[in-house]
């Protein structure tokens, strides 16, 4: 649906801005000199400074977080090429054992690598062929020593065998031994933030994915595991387990990987060539079929705005868990009670979250943002969750148009706290804030406005994934492509979002002089530029305030005066 359809012409006194885009230099043809005006600056609105919340500092990253958050020099020197987790999971002791087979190249010569796994996990050998490594544990992590120089160039393979009772740790319990509501065993992973080594043995961090990998797990054989990727088959090992053999045809996060274990029944569906696999406990298997449903109509908006499902060979699955959800790369984990909302709520308070069931639509669309794309570090996770957090309203759009999509957007808005910027600090595995959602979605949102241009901004969405798709970026990685492929400078904005805790305030001063309205930013940014809509709704116009005074012609009064906050997200300051 198109979007911007109302009036945008120029009002005669705009000021060029930092904007150079075509499409925005339309508008700013009729230039009046930038009025700077010493009488409104002096007055005491201008004066005002920022109620800027107060920011305590964040205690200092333990040394756990330095050597999980840090990309050092033990893993600069190596790329990740392959991984086979093969492993035996024993419900009754709640143990794990087995090992990883870790395939790399070194990028560098060296004798020594970093991977990781927590202490309360046993190590029982690192084997390279036949001979034993040495290694030393330090805060959950394994800084591995060969006997001879590793040469830049050539590729390696380690395995790295261990065992133990892996520890319930975070929101979702990164390994977890429960049982399901018929007290059958459920056996799930989920370890975003705790990290995979939370269960076992990898390079956990961000920046380096494996190509491919396989998953081989050993369980009772009255029970079913689902992981990621594509189902190779199961062997019945003759000892009471039946190994589940999966495999993952592309790269996959390491906090992705995952195991369900449980009583599991399957149904299947397809979309076009696209596998489309269910696995539910057997009571909930009518419900399913009616709820998962949704995952078609998902699909089917998010290849829209960005292109093919990324995993097709792996398949799309949704799986049942014990929790909310997560995204579990290709094999999306399910527990939203069958109900639309979030966990049966209206998420959003605006009645639209409960036309679709949120973690359906939330958790699918991280195929795209976070496992195809995924932030480099931990620090810049809003390219997951700011970037996914808008996924969730463009399936709005597609589905029901774009007031409908605003409206959802905006619901956003109370569950903003700008107290703290988004991007946190990089290199000590320290995970963004919740704003790092809602926030990161809202300031998408206004970037759509200032672009401008519907077919343009569709471009934009399509070719920023499919220039990224598959890679592990940072946030200047996603302003560069903006800043390239609409010809503004966008930087500023950014910044100002993600770099600093508070939104950009419009300040408005009436009464100068009769019929005339001041106006400026006030941001962090110095060179802070935006335009915005103002005026009346269905006759906006676009202004271009910077942080300097500028002044416009106006018939309205104080009152009647508005700032377009659904298409922005702004604060207003009328004075
Ligand atoms: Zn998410």
């Amino acid at each position: 649906m198109r979007y911007f359809g109302f009036c945008t012409y120029a009002c005669g006194l705009l000021t060029l801005a930092a904007f150079t885009s075509s499409s925005l230099s339309a508008q700013t043809a009729q230039q009046a000199p930038s009025q700077t005006s010493a009488p409104a600056v002096t007055s005491a609105a201008a004066q005002k400074t920022l109620a800027k919340p107060s920011e305590a500092e964040a205690p200092p990253p333990t040394r756990a977080a330095m050597l999980r958050g840090a990309y050092g020099p033990y893993r600069a020197n190596n790329d990740l090429l392959y991984y086979h987790l093969d492993i035996r999971v024993d419900p009754e002791k709640q143990f794990v054992s087995g090992k990883n087979t870790i395939r790399f190249k070194m990028l560098a010569d060296g004798t020594r690598i970093q991977l990781d796994l927590r202490e309360t996990l046993k190590i029982d050998k690192i084997l390279m062929g036949t001979t034993p490594l040495k290694y030393e544990r330090d805060s959950g992590a394994v800084f591995v020593d060969f006997p001879q120089t590793l040469h830049a160039g050539q590729v390696y393979s380690i395995e790295f065998y261990y065992s133990g009772h892996p520890e319930e740790i975070g929101r979702f319990g990164g390994m977890t031994f429960k049982k399901d509501p018929a007290g059958r065993v459920w056996i799930n992973t989920a370890c975003e933030g705790d990290g995979a080594s939370v269960w076992w043995p990898n390079k956990d961090q961000w920046r380096d994915e494996v190509e491919s990998m396989d998953i081989s797990v050993a369980i009772p054989n009255n029970l079913v595991d689902v992981s990621n990727g594509k189902f190779v088959g199961k062997t019945d090992l003759g000892d009471g387990y039946t190994r589940w053999d999966w495999h993952v045809h592309y790269p996959i996060n390491n906090y992705d990987v995952s195991l369900n274990i449980g009583s599991y029944v399957h149904f299947s569906d397809m979309l076009g060539e696209l596998p489309l696999d269910f696995y539910v406990l057997p009571e909930d298997l009518d419900k399913a079929k009616v709820q998962f449903a949704q995952a078609k109509g998902m699909l089917e908006a998010f290849q829209h705005y960005f292109g093919e499902y990324p995993f097709v060979k792996d398949g799309y699955k949704l799986v049942a868990a014990p929790y909310s959800g997560m995204e579990h790369q290709s094999a999306v984990t399910y527990g939203n009670l069958f109900k639309n909302g979030y966990l049966g709520r209206d998420w959003t308070g605006t009645g639209i979250s409960m036309r679709f069931d949120f973690i359906i639509i939330h958790e699918s669309g991280h195929e795209w943002f976070g496992n195809s794309i995924t932030a480099a570090d931990p620090a810049d996770m809003w390219i997951h969750e700011g970037w996914t957090t808008y996924l969730e309203s463009l399936y709005v759009e597609y589905r029901w148009g774009n007031a409908d999509a605003i409206k959802y957007l905006n619901g956003d808005k109370a569950k903003v706290k700008n107290l703290h910027p988004i991007i946190a600090e990089r290199g000590v595995n320290e995970e963004p804030g919740q704003d790092q959602y809602f926030k990161g979605a809202l300031m998408t949102n206004t970037l759509r406005s200032v672009v401008n241009d519907d077919a343009k901004w569709r471009a934009l969405l399509h070719g920023f994934y499919q220039h990224f798709k598959y890679q592990n970026i940072t946030t200047e990685d996603v302003v560069a492509y903006f800043n390239q492929h609409t010809g503004i400078n966008l930087t500023p904005i950014f910044n100002q979002y993600l770099r600093h805790a508070q939104i950009p305030r419009l300040e408005l001063l009436f009464g100068e002089a009769p019929g005339m309205v001041m106006y400026k930013w006030r941001a962090d940014e110095d060179n802070f530029a935006m335009p915005v809509r103002v005026g009346k709704p269905g006759e906006w116009q676009i202004i271009h305030p910077t942080t300097k005074w500028q002044w416009m012609k106006t018939s309205l009064s104080k009152d009647e005066f508005q700032v377009a906050t659904d298409l922005y997200y702004v604060d207003v300051n009328k004075q």
